[in-house]
């Protein structure tokens, strides 16, 4: 049987997070909330002898999100309509770019692979352009409604180059781009408010092989995991067409998340002709030189570039890749770090496994954390020192947690401090031998596990006061 290999291509649609629709002054991103029809005006509604006029906020997340796609930014770009006749297009045509969009090349690095043994590669960027959304419709029994607050909304469409080759590239692929348009303040990338949509091309060819084979295209996928659900699928049926001698076709399916399978939509034979032409009522879109070299003073520092500071700085790719998921997250870090008082694993041990566990637990993100960055550092500092024990220092973790007191406060106030002094030190360890011989007895019979039980007794005695460092020197010393 011949072996296959994947070829995948996405196109994403991200809404803009900007102010205002793409062409009139309608306020954007109203969402589901909102009354239906509530954020319209006669230009979104597309009545006669109304213009669009450009807003700047959307060419600037446009330009800021191409910066974080390494697009090569063009100062000249145009618009055309793309044409077709649905309810949820007033005007019978989307205004979009076509031949000459904002954003050309460019590409992405993505990380995918188990923990211990991250890949990386790079995705190329085909271009990503600027249009304008479409109204929202549902479909009951009889009769569909249409909610306009969302045509007009602009949207950036992020076309890839056929350069991913399997389900959890396509799956790492989405996960950074999520990642990047968040960074920049692009776009909330909310998959569940529509914020992001993704259509899929998947085609099959023999490995080896360096020409394409027939693609399908798959939509009505809504989630990161449908899609590769969706891949998955479409890989073994394409796989198994070409394996019985057949021929794939050339069509759009549908994926139904309940059967878990796609579903032809329609060929491409009878697929519709959209007649592009240039936009008459928009004039090329011109970038000044100034106004570029102010977005780009104003873009944050990358997490591609964090995350080689992080690793320069002696975290493993693994926790520098999760201390830089969210914009947020990597200044929460670096904010508990800057003292130069908390070693970076430390930090990130406590904000990976504490922080970030309990937040999730509480689905809360980490601006809205109960224990600010600044407190975390005072506690990781009084750890660090020695003045509490690790141990100490989870309970001052959930208290401060709940009571969003300063951990200084709650280290007094429970009389909480480390006990390194050595004299009251090796008074609770000859306590702790002469009540427990039989683990003396194993211990120079060669367990040195047994030191265990000792330690635990003076742990007991000092009522978790003892440093442990130290308290392992001592029995040491005391039983040879
Ligand atoms: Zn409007």
């Amino acid at each position: 049987m011949t072996e296959f290999e994947p070829v995948i291509g996405l196109e994403i649609h991200v809404q803009l997070a900007s102010q205002t629709k793409l062409f009139c002054a309608c306020p954007n991103g109203v969402g589901e909330n909102s009354k239906p029809n509530t954020s319209v005006c006669p230009v979104c509604m597309g009545h006669p002898g109304v213009l669009p006029v450009m807003t700047e906020g959307a060419v600037r997340l446009a330009v800021r999100a191409g910066l974080a796609l390494n697009c090569a930014i063009q100062k000249h770009s145009t618009f055309s309509r793309k044409h077709y006749f649905y309810p949820d297009l007033p005007k019978g045509y989307q205004i979009t770019q076509y031949d000459e969009p904002i954003n050309g090349a460019g590409f992405i690095e993505i990380t995918y692979g188990p923990k211990d043994n991250l890949q990386k590669k790079k995705i190329g960027i085909h271009h990503a352009h600027l249009e304008e959304d479409a109204a929202k419709s549902s479909h009951e029994s009889t009769y569909s409604l249409v909610d306009y607050n969302r045509a007009g909304s602009p949207l950036l469409e992020i076309v890839s180059l056929p350069d991913l080759r399997s389900p959890d590239e396509a799956y790492a692929y989405l996960t950074e781009i999520k990642r990047l348009m968040r960074w920049v303040g692009a776009s909330n990338c909310d998959m569940e408010k529509g914020e992001l949509r993704v259509d899929v091309n998947i085609s099959l060819r023999p490995k080896g092989q360096e020409k394409f084979g027939t693609r399908a295209e798959i939509k009505n996928l809504n989630s990161f995991k449908g899609v590769r659900e969706a891949l998955i699928y479409e890989i073994a049926r394409q796989t198994k067409i070409l394996n019985e001698g057949g021929t794939v076709k050339q069509e759009t399916r549908l994926w139904d998340k309940e059967e878990l399978v796609t579903k032809p939509m329609r060929s491409k034979e009878d697929a519709l002709d959209y007649r592009y032409f240039p936009e008459p009522d928009l004039p090329p879109l011109v970038l000044k030189e100034s106004w570029l070299d102010e977005v780009k003073a104003q873009m944050p520092e990358l997490p591609a570039s964090k995350e080689a500071r992080f690793m320069a700085a002696g975290l493993s790719a693994y926790d520098a890749g999760v201390l830089t998921s969210s914009r947020e997250i990597s200044d929460y870090f670096e904010a508990v770090t800057q003292s130069g008082k908390v070693t970076l694993k430390t930090a990130s041990n406590w904000i990976q496994t504490d922080l970030l566990g309990l937040l999730h637990a509480e689905k809360k993100e980490i601006e809205d954390s109960p224990i600010p960055a600044d407190r975390l550092a005072q506690l990781l500092e009084m750890v660090e020192s020695g003045k509490i024990t690790r141990k100490q220092g989870r309970e001052v973790f959930e208290e401060i947690w709940k009571t969003g007191e300063s951990p200084a406060a709650v280290v007094e106030k429970r009389g909480m401090v480390q006990v390194s002094d050595e004299a009251q030190l090796e008074e609770w360890a000859k306590a702790a031998i002469a009540a427990n011989p039989k683990a003396v007895a194993d211990y120079q019979k060669g367990n040195k596990a047994a030191i265990g039980a000792l330690i635990g007794g003076v742990m007991k005695l000092s009522k978790g006061k003892a440093n442990p460092k130290v308290m392992g020197k001592i029995f040491t010393q005391l039983l040879g």
